[in-house]
């Protein structure tokens, strides 16, 4: 059986590796000749608009899944209308620009942050009486790590946007004092059946993903009660298959969607060795309709994100339960070229283990800082 996959980055690679103990073969189709998944299985190097490319990448594969959200809707429904697609090219429309997205999130009643629809430069002051100050300016589309994004604090920052904004739709969303940014990954097949994985907690630094803690430190049962049932809301109205991320903010133990990605997350490379059935795993098992792994965690996790640099792996590696994933990218600024996960019994023998890490890992831009310290409950063993 062999799965196509559009996009060829790490997601796409690591959704390979989960799938060949399940005698899965992959197709990968990216528009880039360095697109990492080349060294593990056939890739085609074309445009995704495309469509004699399309067409040969679609010849005898099972279905079709993509690792990567920005790919055209266009190429999708053609890829659709001759195998299956899943996630659905709706789902994958609807994640594309946030509009859509936050107007699901209302219809489903998930709160979510208030926002108002800015079509052009003029109409950004009457959003901006509207939402308020601080508020954050969002490109639609085609945003990631940060990027399209402007923080508004006084008139004059309105102004400076006005003259530097495209001229595309954006959103202004009022600037969210969060406690947190947690995430949550729902997993769905196609024969209905649902899991999910524990909250993790995100850090960020200049939009990019640094760590991630899993499950989320000190998560309340009543907390990752809500985030099921919004994301149960989520992937019955798209009637949904496969992984499905969706990030929160926590302010004053609610939840606030802020958006969602039809696909493996950054924030799930954790459940490779820190839960029972990976994401990878899980994902290829919805789009396949086979039954869901357990997506418990046994113990904690921390993720590593690594950005245009590789460490020393024997370092890396002499840190007992660290785990090392490199890409096979070069290092550019800016750019993950590989993870590093960290598991342990408790939250204290994360602590030890984090702090074993070489000297590479102890820059503020890996939010080691994060690691919670001296709460009472560590004597417990939990966070
Ligand atoms: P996004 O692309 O929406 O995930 O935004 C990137 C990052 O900017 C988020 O992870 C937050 O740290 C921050 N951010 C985005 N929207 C808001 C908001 N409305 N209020 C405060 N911070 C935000």
């Amino acid at each position: 059986m062999t799965i196509g996959i559009l996009g060829g980055g790490q997601l796409g690679y690591m959704l390979a590796l989960a799938g060949y103990p399940l005698d899965l073969h992959f197709r990968f189709l990216d528009p880039s000749p360095e697109a990492p998944v080349g060294r593990i299985a056939p890739r085609i190097t074309a445009d995704y608009a495309d469509h004699r490319a399309l067409e040969k990448f679609a010849h005898g594969l099972t279905l079709v899944t993509y690792e990567f959200e920005n790919v055209p809707v266009a190429s999708v429904r053609f890829l659709a209308e001759r195998i299956p697609v899943f996630p659905s090219p709706a789902a994958l429309e609807t994640a594309q620009d946030r509009r859509s997205e936050k107007r699901l999130f209302q219809k489903l009643e998930i709160p979510t942050v208030e926002f108002a629809e800015v079509n052009s430069p003029a109409a950004l002051d009457a959003a901006v009486r509207q939402i308020g100050l601080p508020a954050v300016l969002k490109t639609c589309r085609m945003g990631y790590d940060g990027k399209g994004q402007w923080v508004l604090r006084t008139p004059e920052d309105v102004a400076l946007a006005k003259a530097e904004i495209p001229g595309e739709p954006l959103l202004l969303e009022k600037f969210t004092p969060f406690t947190r940014e947690v995430s949550l990954l729902a997993v769905r097949s196609t024969t209905g059946e649902t899991a999910f994985y524990p909250l993790v907690e995100n850090h960020h630094r200049e939009g990019i993903l640094r760590l991630s803690l899993a499950p989320a430190p000190r998560l309340m049962p009543a907390l990752q009660r809500s985030a099921e049932e919004y994301a149960r809301r989520i992937l019955e109205a798209l009637g949904y298959a496969g992984v499905l991320a969706i990030e929160f903010f926590e302010c004053e133990d609610r939840l606030l969607a802020n958006e969602m990605a039809p696909r493996v997350h950054n924030s799930g490379h954790w459940t490779i060795e820190g839960a029972a059935v990976s994401q990878f795993e899980n994902h290829l098992r919805a789009v396949l309709g086979l039954p869901l792994g357990v997506t418990a965690a046994p113990g904690v996790s921390a993720m590593l994100n690594l950005i245009g640099e590789v460490p020393e792996p024997a370092e890396v590696l002499a840190v007992p339960d660290a785990h090392l994933h490199l890409y096979g990218k070069t290092p550019r600024p800016g750019r993950k070229v590989g993870h590093v996960t960290l598991r342990a019994a408790s939250a204290a023998e994360l602590g030890e283990r984090l702090a074993a890490l070489p000297t590479f890992f102890h820059r503020p831009e890996f939010c080691l800082e994060a690691m919670p310290r001296h709460s009472a409950s560590h004597k417990t063993g939990k966070y």
